[in-house]
């Protein structure tokens, strides 16, 4: 079953932002901008602005969120939720997790409203190393001598 949101979003991209999806949804790694220009020069993307352009329309229509720390992008794992949106990165592999626990940010919210703070938007990214390279890690301390 494809979501209202898939649909709909999908059919209001343009070639352009279709294939900076495609790219974006093949690795779980965070991609720049100009890494997403060299991947998609030969379906005839030419321009920085045109990557930037579609990242734009993508993030405003939930399929894709900028990692800030990493200055990266990548698909939204969850498009069909209204999605509030937290990342682990793993700074072995690059690896980017979604995490979609609103609770994490419940605690801000409270302190926005207490402190009137008029809260727009909140970017939590944590860093460490995911299942796999930490695994990797774990493997080559222990057959150190
Ligand atoms: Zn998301
Ligand atoms: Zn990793």
């Amino acid at each position: 079953m494809t979501s209202a949101c898939d649909a709909a979003g999908a059919e209001r991209l343009t070639r352009n932002e279709r294939a900076v999806l495609a790219a974006l949804r093949q690795t779980p790694a965070a991609r720049s901008a100009y890494d997403l220009l060299d991947e998609l020069r030969d379906v005839g993307l030419k321009a920085p602005a045109q990557v930037y352009r579609a990242l734009q329309k993508l993030i405003r229509l939930g399929l894709a969120h900028r990692i800030e720390s990493v200055n990266g992008f990548v698909a939204c794992a969850h498009p069909q939720d209204d999605c509030f949106a937290a990342f682990a990165i793993c700074t072995e592999c690059g690896a980017v997790a979604e995490i979609t626990d609103e609770t994490l940010v419940e605690p801000l919210s409270r302190w926005a409203r207490r402190s009137a703070f008029a809260l727009d938007q909140v970017t939590l990214e944590a860093r460490g190393r995911c299942r796999a390279c930490a695994t990797a890690t774990r493997r080559l301390e222990e057959t150190d001598p």
